[in-house]
């Protein structure tokens, strides 16, 4: 059976990087909704047009429209072993959705590693956090700066701070986590996939933990 692990957590808490790292580690693709969304946004289709207004708000883009660009993503043959979701669900309704669609793709969720933080880490790290143009790759100016300041040094793309990370955005972001976002810990915890792991730990450790999670059943 195919394995999809759903990463969760808040904002800023590390997730993107630690899910490059992980999908890496145990070949399977890395699907991020919110690159989904950029990359919708940079060429400008309906979708990216439409998922823009909600993004710059720090709101959640409606549920229809995020599931129906991730069952489309799943359904590409590179998903056929499985996936790891980085960024979705973030809703009960998106994750009764994912079960749904995993049911349809002979899949179930194996895990969910849960990357836990305090709100004022969050802030911290959202505030200078940096993005890269071409692929997304995640720098911050204090915590994991680039090799050369500006610059991607995975891909030597132009690094940038992307608009839902000013410090505006940032506060609504966290809130909207706590309100709509959290309830998926217990909702995992009660299906007996949720390992929680502090995020507040240098990246190496959090992704030796992360690793050690997953090796468990
Ligand atoms: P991220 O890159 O995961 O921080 O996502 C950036 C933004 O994209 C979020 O603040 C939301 O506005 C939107 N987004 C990403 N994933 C979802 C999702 N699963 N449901 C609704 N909105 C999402």
């Amino acid at each position: 059976m195919a394995t999809y692990i759903v990463i969760i957590g808040p904002p800023g808490v590390g997730k993107g990087t630690q899910a490059r790292i992980l999908a890496e580690k145990k070949g399977l693709p890395h699907i991020s909704s919110g690159d989904l969304f950029r990359e919708n946004i940079q060429k400008q289709t309906d979708l990216g047009n439409l998922a823009h207004s909600y993004i710059n708000r720090g709101e959640l883009v409606p549920d229809s429209v995020t599931i129906s660009i991730i069952r489309e993503r799943l359904s590409y043959a590179d998903c056929k072993n499985g996936a790891l979701l980085d960024g979705f669900p973030r809703t009960p309704g998106q994750a009764e959705a994912l079960e749904d669609m995993l049911h349809e793709f002979h899949g179930r969720v194996n895990k969910v590693p849960y990357i836990s933080a305090s709100n004022a880490t969050l802030i911290e790290r959202l505030s200078g956090r940096l993005t890269c143009r071409a692929q997304g790759h995640v720098f911050h100016v204090k915590f994991n700066p680039p090799r050369v300041a500006g610059v991607c040094d995975i891909d030597g793309s132009e690094l940038y701070e992307r608009d839902d990370d000013k410090v505006e955005t940032v506060e609504r972001r966290i809130q909207v986590y706590w309100k709509l976002t959290s309830p998926l810990i217990e909702y995992y915890r009660q299906r007996d996939l949720l390992v929680e792991i502090r995020g507040d730990q240098p990246i190496e450790q959090v992704t030796a933990q992360l690793l050690a999670a997953l090796e468990t059943n």
